[in-house]
């Protein structure tokens, strides 16, 4: 396994404001998905400093992260499959296959959690996310919102308080990211600025393909607008988002070098952690 990172090595949505690498939204950006948007869009809610300090963003492999939990894209039998869940299941090992078989499946929209067994992270959510149906976009939303906000009530009932996101979806479920982004940032935000948000320190986004990495870059600035300190910066500030910045560099290209390519099509492999295959809606 490459280079582990922990959360204060994750940069936070304010340290990324910093280092230039998200923008402010456009003017009349709308924070609704760009397929769906009916018309005239729904307001940027206020900036908030302690919740872009609260939102992390990196690309690379979420079995490197040393967090309390990371959510995993599951399918409904829970015993493993292709992309992140065969990631996962290959760095957690066995026990984590004879724990999700006791466990009975999972609906789709839901979660349910585990020991992380192998992995650096404690614990692992695994979500199950809809097979976008084009459809019935509300009822797709409505199940990949339920994944988000089940599987951060599950990080605060097992006392986690540093969970990471994969991509849900937006692999073989063919969600498409432009729609996925905004649906997962809408139900992060609300989680963290609800009842519970202050059980949990840090929500981590993982990207993996350029697909998502450029739907979040879009989409953050409409649900975690920056607050006007992060645009405006001291000499000493620049300075050390300077350092930062090299250190994250040199952390990505470890995590890089050990990466197995981002996929491309369809998983072929089999076995308990091989092909993950469509399921139907219930
Ligand atoms: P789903 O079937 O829910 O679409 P996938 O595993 O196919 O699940 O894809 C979910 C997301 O996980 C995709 O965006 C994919 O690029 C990403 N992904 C694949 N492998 C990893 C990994 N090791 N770490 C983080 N994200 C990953």
């Amino acid at each position: 396994m490459g280079q582990l990172l922990t959360a204060s090595d994750i940069p936070s949505l304010s340290l990324l404001y910093k280092l230039r690498k998200l923008s402010a939204p456009s003017p009349g950006a709308s924070p609704l998905p760009t397929t769906t948007r009916p018309g005239p869009g729904a307001d940027v809610p206020p900036p908030s400093k302690s919740l872009n300090d609260r939102v992390g963003l990196i690309r690379g492999d979420i079995t490197t992260l040393k967090l309390d939990a990371i959510v995993n894209a599951a399918n409904r039998s829970l015993l493993g499959g292709g992309g992140v869940d065969g990631a996962i299941h290959r760095a957690a090992g066995p026990e984590l296959y004879d724990e999700c078989r006791a466990l009975g499946g999972c609906p789709t929209g839901s979660a349910k959690i585990t020991n992380g067994y192998g992995l650096p992270a404690r614990k692992i959510i695994h979500a199950v996310g809809p097979v976008y149906d084009p459809l019935d976009h509300d009822k797709s939303e409505r199940l990949l919102t339920g994944c988000y906000t089940r599987s951060l009530e599950l990080a605060v009932e097992h006392g986690c308080r540093t969970v990471a996101f994969s991509a849900i979806s937006t692999g073989v479920y063919g969600y498409p990211s432009q729609d996925a982004a905004p649906a997962a940032l809408g139900a992060i935000r609300k989680f963290l600025t609800g009842p519970d948000g202050d059980k949990i320190d840090k929500v981590v986004i993982v990207t993996f393909e350029m697909k998502d990495v450029e739907a979040y870059n879009e989409f953050i600035p409409l649900f975690f607008p920056p607050v006007a300190e992060d645009e405006t910066t001291t000499d000493n500030e620049e300075d050390e988002a300077r350092e930062t910045e090299a250190k994250l560099t040199a952390e990505a290209e470890a995590v890089a070098s050990e990466l197995p390519s981002a996929p491309t099509s369809d998983p072929s492999d089999t076995g308990p952690a091989g092909k993950k295959q469509r399921q139907g809606e219930d």
